[in-house]
């Protein structure tokens, strides 16, 4: 049960209801969120409670919902978009796509990049600057510096960027550089830190965990929303089979499950979902034709010699490719 709250109310009307609840003994969580403020009731709600909290003059309205995760629930609201800044609508009528190297590299690599990026038609420039290396002696990314040559390369194209974040620490630092946080797989359940970017005003793309639930997924979702973060979009790419052939197996049921389930815009990763350069682009074009909102794309100029993911990479000639591709599937389907 969500419980709304009307609208400029009185803080000592709202004191009020708080303390009607507790003497019910109903426990509520509070989200502050942009255009209103409401209270998430943690378990059951019996009927009697209800008819009176419904009648409590600071509540505006009670909200059902059966799912487990309140605020990323469809009872909620039927969809959410994100706008950004030099950018499109994310989760509207038009498909975004993110392209960019898996790492920032160096000041001219990302520059250079930036320039295609937007001459393919894509929308938001993407790249590690923070890379979560599953070996320590691995590269991982040039930190602060790749954030500033990020910025320089996005500002110059007039594009958005998106980055990874992978420790709570660097918040602080990241928010000030970046249009939208990203939280990679194998931190969709680093809670501290969903929590500490449900506190932030900054769009989430979050990850699905590679060995995640779709309801896992919502309920990490969950611990961003909950901080009055509202824009927070999902991220399909890829899980651990017993397929040996891909790196990871892109699971697009998650795309139709998800726009069934949840009012949060659905990107999908074929990069890394497939983990071969030479499946992305049917997989980009599958991604939208299922529902997906967008795609995060992997580029590189010489993909052979990428310091990460380099068998993932796609050229630009490949990107230019899949945006028209993609942008045919998506008038199919009544976007664009
Ligand atoms: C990435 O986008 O480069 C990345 C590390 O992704 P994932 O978290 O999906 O592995
Ligand atoms: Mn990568």
């Amino acid at each position: 049960m969500i419980i709304f709250l009307k609208p400029n109310l009185d803080p000592k009307e709202e004191k009020n209801l708080r303390r009607f609840l507790v003497d019910r003994k109903i426990e509520v969580i509070p989200v502050d969120r942009k255009q209103e403020k409401l209270l998430v009731v943690v378990g059951r709600f019996g009927e009697l409670a209800k008819r009176e909290v419904e009648s409590h003059p600071a509540v505006s309205r009670l909200l059902a919902t059966d799912r487990p995760y309140k605020l990323a629930s469809k009872s909620l609201k039927v969809s959410s978009q994100i706008p950004l800044k030099n950018g499109p609508l994310i989760g509207g009528r038009e498909i975004v796509i993110m392209a960019g190297p898996c790492s920032v590299e160096s000041k001219s690599q990302i520059q250079k990049m930036a320039k295609f990026v937007r001459q393919s038609g894509s929308h938001v420039l993407r790249g590690g600057a923070f890379k979560p290396r599953t070996a320590p002696y691995d590269f991982q990314g040039l930190g602060k510096i790749g954030l500033h040559f990020l910025r320089l390369a996005a500002d110059s194209q007039k594009l958005p960027m998106i980055t990874e974040i992978i420790d709570v620490r660097d918040i602080e630092l990241v928010e000030k550089y970046t249009d939208i946080f990203q939280v990679g797989t194998r931190n969709m359940q680093n809670y501290p830190l969903l929590r500490e970017l449900g506190k932030t005003r900054k769009p989430v793309l979050l990850k699905r965990g590679m060995w995640a639930t779709y309801k896992e997924l919502l309920l990490a979702a969950e611990y961003i929303l909950i901080g009055g973060n509202e824009q927070v979009m999902l991220c399909e790419r890829g899980i651990r089979t017993h397929v040996q052939e891909t790196r990871f197996t892109l699971d697009l049921n998650a795309v139709a499950y998800l726009k069934h389930e949840t009012h949060l815009p659905v990107i999908v990763d074929p990069s890394h979902g497939t983990g071969r350069a030479n499946l992305v682009r049917a997989m980009s074009r599958a991604a939208i034709a299922a529902g997906a909102d967008g795609l995060l794309l992997e580029v590189h100029f010489d993909p052979r010699v990428s310091i990460s993911d380099a068998d993932q990479a796609i050229s630009v000639e490949e990107l230019n490719k899949i945006v028209k591709e993609v942008k045919k599937v998506a008038q199919a389907i009544g976007r664009s």
